[in-house]
């Protein structure tokens, strides 16, 4: 199982901010689109990412004032992706490794889609079950 395989089925849609707009424009985001990150990209080139995480630290350093910080000061600049090729196990071990929750889909200097651990542990759900299955035909035939 690899990238290629969860974006078909999630799609390619990826929710996006530039670098200059607040912390109160993201906030609003990523509450009307229900999700926990946002991929932080000016002039079509992804510069950043910024989690719910991020949000919440600003908060405790600066309490609301933190609202009107730019993107740029808060998020995370040195972003890490993945291609269409990588694996579920590759996404998993840089997940866990960096910990982190989100990995965005680069190709040809493009953002093409976003992965999060909530596709990563669905898909491994799926394709544990499907294994499971054929382990049981495979006995039931014998
Ligand atoms: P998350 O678990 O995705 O909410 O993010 C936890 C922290 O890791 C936050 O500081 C994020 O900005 C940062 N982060 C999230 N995704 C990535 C990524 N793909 N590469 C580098 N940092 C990330």
């Amino acid at each position: 199982m690899n990238v290629e395989v969860i974006l078909k089925t999630k799609g390619a849609d990826v929710t996006t901010i530039s670098s200059s707009d607040t912390l109160a424009s993201a906030v609003t985001l990523l509450c009307d689109k229900k999700i926990g990150a946002v991929v932080v990209v000016d002039d079509g080139r992804v510069r950043g990412i910024l989690s719910e995480r991020d949000i919440i630290k600003s908060i405790n350093i600066a309490g609301s004032e933190a609202m009107d910080l730019p993107v740029a000061q808060v998020m995370t600049a040195n972003v890490i992706t993945c291609t269409r090729s990588d694996t579920l196990d590759q996404l998993m071990d840089a997940m866990t490794g960096g910990r982190f929750r989100h990995i965005p889909v680069i190709e040809d200097d493009k953002l093409i889609g976003i992965v999060s651990i909530g596709d990563v542990v669905k898909h491994r759900i799926a394709e544990t079950e499907m294994e499971a299955e054929q382990l049981r035909l495979y006995i039931a035939s014998g």
